[in-house]
């Protein structure tokens, strides 16, 4: 099991950030309000995801470490329609098969909180008693102390602090109402408060990608038939030379999908330099038979079962947000 384990986390667990990514979306599946995220090292050393959701009740610990063990899908039907986040059940067996992984929760309706840790190489699991407010806590020390190959592509602290950092940013911009801490070696670095009404909103949008992107942007709301596109797209102004300010969500996922780039591209395409990518915080709703997310195990494509349409719809909407400035 330990093997088939690390083969799994081959696909799952590529860097300290992909492992932030399936805490931290066990997490919002959980109903989290608050979410803390505490790096130490790049998150080399430790990763701790602490929710104040749901938890995991004491029977449910040892089952939540064991591979293809998910709570969130019961049928075949269900995978046609994913609406939580995480659904393949092999997250937490694939990360502790490559770390030491404790997991501490208490359910909401229990006054006692529980510890399970993995161990040993038949991935035995032990629970034992602990202490936790309602929520769950995840830690990762040690990442990869057990596959030297992988610990070698590990690259600076700082950089895989920065794709952390990147990845909570996509986060949260498409979890509004859940407030984010982010600290690093001991130090607060991002507060993301939790959100609800328009103004908060793009308060939240200016805290993570910054004041500038949100005084030079176009507000965006279209609803045609099951389909709407909302959020903010940068004024030509706000173009910049590098991706770093493209944030797209498909039924608040995040997504980065070449049809879609090329439809916002193409309706910038007479407006910015071909040198500078256009910014942008879009959300794309759409009925969830419509769009096939199980692509990938780290879930950054989908398939549209109707490509074109979306493509087309996409820009038409863009296009009538940019067009009456340049008339
Ligand atoms: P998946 O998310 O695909 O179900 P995971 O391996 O990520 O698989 O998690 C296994 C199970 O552990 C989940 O289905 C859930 O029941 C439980 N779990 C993990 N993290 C949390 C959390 N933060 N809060 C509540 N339950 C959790
Ligand atoms: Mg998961």
């Amino acid at each position: 099991a330990q093997l088939a384990n690390q083969i799994a986390a081959g696909e799952v667990v590529e860097r300290p950030a992909s492992v932030v990514k399936e805490l931290v979306e066990n997490s919002i599946d959980a109903g989290a309000r608050s979410i803390e995220v505490l790096i130490d090292r790049g998150g080399h050393k430790r990763i701790l995801v602490r929710d104040d959701g749901c938890g995991v009740s004491e029977q449910d610990l040892t089952l939540a470490l064991s591979r293809h063990a998910t709570s969130k899908l019961s049928t075949q039907d269900d995978l046609e329609h994913i609406h939580t986040l995480g659904f393949r059940g092999e997250a937490l067996a694939s990360i502790s098969s490559v770390s030491r992984l404790t997991l501490t929760s208490r359910p909401q309706d229990q006054d006692k909180a529980w510890q399970a840790q993995a161990s040993g190489r038949d991935m035995g699991v032990n629970v034992t008693p602990a202490a936790h407010p309602v929520g769950t806590s995840v830690e990762v020390l040690d990442l990869f102390f057990n596959t030297p190959a992988r610990r070698k592509f590990l690259r600076s602290e700082k950089t895989e602090f920065t794709h952390i950092d990147e990845l909570l940013k996509r986060l949260a911009l498409s979890h509004y109402d859940i407030t984010i801490k982010v600290t690093h070696n001991g130090k607060l670095l991002r507060q993301y408060r939790g959100a609800k009404t328009p103004e908060q909103y793009a308060r939240r949008v200016a805290a993570v990608i910054g004041k500038r992107f949100i005084e030079q942007s176009w507000a965006i709301d279209n609803q045609h038939q099951n389909l709407r596109l909302w959020g903010w797209l940068g004024t030509p102004q706000a173009a910049c030379a590098s991706t770093e300010q493209q944030y797209f969500y498909v039924n608040g996922r995040v997504i980065r999908d070449k049809l879609i780039l090329h439809a916002i591209r193409q309706s910038f395409a007479q407006f910015i330099d071909d040198k500078l990518y256009p910014s942008f915080v879009l959300y794309l709703e759409l009925p969830t038979e419509q769009v096939d997310v199980n692509v990938h195990p780290t879930k950054h494509e989908v398939r549209f079962h109707q490509a074109r349409l979306i493509h087309d719809y996409i820009q038409k909407v863009l296009n009538e947000v940019i067009q009456p400035h340049f008339e």
